[in-house]
């Protein structure tokens, strides 16, 4: 009789249930995949660096600290228009880094740092998380949008990387801007580079009066970068450099190497890099975030607090990312005095920081 009860139970869910997938989670008591997809924060969201250092307040004049908050402004709008109307991810980040490349503010493009042999070498990097293609430019001289050219790598050449004088030749067979490389001089970037050769002939000869200022040693910073995520839900990131002032033997930063300055993948997250370039390509940062989400399943916020907090200084490097994940969140980490930045996202809310707080 026991057994006649639960089979008619049983034959009830059987045709109770709509479908196997229904019988299943009947079963088995699983949550609905309803109930485990994570909501879209936004439908598309931006973020810029212009570079992270010791940036402490003390030290910033109130029309440096306005100019570098219209500069970044100007750059995301731009930016964060072309994906309200429905443009890709690709091309605001190319465009928005064009704007921060243009000005001398940030050391990339027009405000690249100088080597040690006097010159600008200037270095650039674009993914796209949608393909996962990606294109890159190191040590060009007279190109004046790297980024313009790792974008032209990506898409226009069978490589990914491209360097000096073979990377000038592809940017003008592609009717890139070339410019003297005379374009790249800035008085203060030049000031800079002599400051710290001064510095170190000092610390050399053991003289006590050399100083290590904040100057000095933000003149390691100021790279651009920006991720976006477009309504089509592609993520792309890019990032664009003058690298370290004085640099020196055809030195390479972060920031063209895909996986350390630059990575985008519409499973996870796109990330761009700023800091210590060393360390960065040791630690792998940016490729770090997003294999953090992919393989152990953390949120785009744990993975940069655990990369940038932890494992880079653990190695003895600093700087920050900015990041967005595919469903909109922004994450804007950096264990430095302060990162220029900036973030909108698709309610048009804008957040412009400069310092910790
Ligand atoms: N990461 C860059 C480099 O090492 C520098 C920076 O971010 O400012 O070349």
């Amino acid at each position: 009789m026991n057994k006649l009860i639960y089979l008619f139970a049983f034959c009830f869910i059987i045709i109770g249930c709509k479908n196997k997938e229904e019988l299943q989670s009947t079963i088995t008591k699983k949550p609905t995949e309803k109930d485990s997809i994570p909501t879209q924060v936004n439908e598309f969201a931006i973020a810029i660096h212009g570079g992270a250092g010791t940036i402490l307040r003390e030290n910033m004049s109130p029309e440096k600290e306005a100019a570098y908050i219209a500069k970044l402004e100007e750059a995301i709008r731009i930016g964060h228009n072309i994906l309200k109307n429905g443009g890709s991810s690709l091309d605001a980040v190319e465009k928005t880094i064009n704007i921060l490349e243009d000005s001398p503010l940030f050391n990339a493009g027009k405000g690249a740092v100088f080597t040690n042999a006097g010159t600008n070498e200037l270095d650039a990097s674009i993914m796209d998380g949608k393909t996962l293609n990606a294109g890159a430019s190191a040590g060009t001289k007279t190109v004046r949008n790297p980024i313009n050219l790792a974008r032209a790598v990506m898409e226009k050449s069978p490589h990914v990387m491209l360097s000096g004088f073979g990377a000038e030749t592809f940017a003008q067979e592609q009717d890139l801007k070339i410019v003297d490389s005379s374009y790249f001089y800035t008085e203060n970037r030049y000031q800079s580079l002599k400051s710290v050769k001064d510095y170190e002939s000092k610390k050399q000869a053991e003289d006590k009066t050399a100083f290590y200022d904040p100057i000095i040693k933000d003149s390691k910073f100021g790279t651009v970068g920006c991720v976006a995520l477009d309504k089509n839900g592609n993520l792309a990131a890019g990032t664009s450099t003058g690298g370290m002032t004085n640099k020196r033997w055809g030195r390479i930063g972060d920031a063209p190497i895909i996986g350390a300055g630059t990575y985008a993948n519409n499973n996870t997250c796109a990330v761009s890099s700023t800091g210590w370039g060393e360390f960065f390509i040791r630690a792998m940062v940016a490729y770090d975030i997003s294999a953090l989400m992919d393989y152990k399943g953390v949120t785009l916020q744990e993975a940069a607090k655990e990369v940038i907090q932890k494992k880079v200084p653990e190695l003895g490097g600093d700087g920050g990312i900015i990041a967005v994940d595919k469903h909109g969140n922004i994450t804007m980490e950096f264990n430095t005095a302060g990162m220029y930045r900036a973030s909108m996202n698709d309610k048009g809310e804008l957040y412009v920081g400069i310092y910790k707080n």
